[in-house]
């Protein structure tokens, strides 16, 4: 007999490892189209032994989260932007077309069924896992014939086990996790299971994931990419008089995830004007000439699972980059009152941060602090 699960303190939570009661599913059939959706008890699927997906990894996904505010409503950020990208991700396989604003209709009745499940203490939120996968029974590598969409919910806390503490990231220079004319700028399974043993390897190190840099036969260092599932960020010091700082990230060449939260810290750290931000190819060389003269101040990673994850170390086979930045104050930061983001020079005697002032500004709008274009509600 079915049962719900109970609650567990939300405090407690880590990341992906409860889900809630229910998953949404629906699936489709080429001729037929899509099956009615249906919400149901959260169970195994039950598939062919020979469906693409377990063949050739025909399969997609997004990440997003609802967040429930102080005043009981709940969020989604900006899911338009999943939306879309799971639609590209599925027509690279083949996988069908589906009514994105359908979909996001779906996925708001799934929450509503579960928002018990929502807890409302800040950087705790359920993780929404919209997946679609081939399911046509055919050894042959070609078009899907058949799929089945499905979404899945997990109320999580912190993304990495050391919570909101920073990280360290093993700098891999031989696994590359994209490549040109590749499928790196997709969030599909397949791009994924490769990186699963460089980062145990960067694990041994002490690292949380690691930072692909990839060799481009130009520099020495290699051309910087991004992690194993967030964006890279850094923030550094540009040499000679001006001293300008100076907001990097790889641009979307096609080797990199087009991160939401990528996007949104583009828009938020232009918005506050006080320094210049780029999407320019950063070799992993500037990096280090950074560091040494004292010019790398933060490194951070971004993504809807880690938010905003201060990295403050970068180690390699044999030496490391320490980033002085001490990412435990972007923590103090964070306790403090919100709605502050935008203040950059505000009275607080913290040290504001680049990571702490982006943090507090991306939760403002996600627990509703302030009013924000992206913001969805999900009216009750
Ligand atoms: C999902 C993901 C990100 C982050 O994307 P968001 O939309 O910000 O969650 C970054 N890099 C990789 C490889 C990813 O899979």
């Amino acid at each position: 007999m079915w049962q719900a699960k109970p609650r567990l303190d939300a405090t407690t939570l880590k990341f992906g490892a409860v889900y809630t009661d229910h998953m949404l599913q629906v699936s489709w059939k080429d001729g037929l189209g899509w099956t009615a959706p249906s919400i149901d008890p959260l169970g195994p699927i039950s598939l062919h032994p020979c469906a693409q997906v377990l063949h050739y990894a025909v399969e997609c996904f997004e990440g997003m989260k609802v967040y429930k505010g102080k005043d009981g409503q709940l969020r989604l950020f900006r899911p338009e932007m999943n939306m879309d990208r799971l639609a590209r991700s599925a027509a690279r396989l083949t996988l069908p077309k589906f009514d994105k604003v359908e979909l996001l209709e779906c996925i708001k009745e799934l929450v509503r069924v579960e928002r018990d499940w929502v807890p409302d203490a800040e950087g705790f939120s359920v993780y929404i896992r919209p997946t679609m996968i081939g399911t046509h029974p055919f050894l042959g590598v070609g078009p899907t014939r058949e799929a089945m969409l499905y979404v899945i919910l997990s109320p999580v806390g912190p993304y990495f086990p050391s919570g909101l503490k920073p990280i360290k990231l093993y700098v891999e220079t031989e696994n590359v996790r994209a490549f040109s004319g590749g499928v790196g700028n997709y969030k599909i399974g397949g791009n994924y299971a490769p990186t699963i043993l460089p980062q145990l390897r960067g694990s041994h190190l002490g690292c949380s994931q690691v930072l692909f840099v990839m060799q481009d036969g130009k520099s020495k260092g290699g051309l910087v990419g991004e992690s194993g599932s967030m964006n890279i960020f850094f923030l550094i010091r540009q040499e000679g008089e001006s001293g300008e700082l100076e907001l990097v990230t790889p641009p979307l060449d096609g080797l990199i995830l087009p991160g939401v939260t990528r996007d949104t810290v583009l828009k938020l750290a232009r918005g506050f004007g006080d320094m210049k931000v780029s999407e320019r190819p950063l070799h992993f060389d500037e990096v280090e000439r950074a560091s040494e003269s004292g010019r790398l101040l933060e490194v951070f990673g971004t993504g809807t699972a880690c938010m905003i994850q201060p990295v403050v170390g970068l180690v390699m086979k044999d030496s490391e980059i320490t980033v002085p930045f001490d990412g435990d104050a972007a923590k103090h930061w964070l306790a403090k009152a919100p709605g502050t983001a935008a203040l950059p020079n505000s009275s607080s005697d913290e040290p504001l941060s680049l990571c702490g002032r982006l943090s507090r500004a991306l939760l403002d709008v996600q627990y509703g602090h302030v009013d924000s274009e992206w913001s969805v509600v999900i009216e009750p």
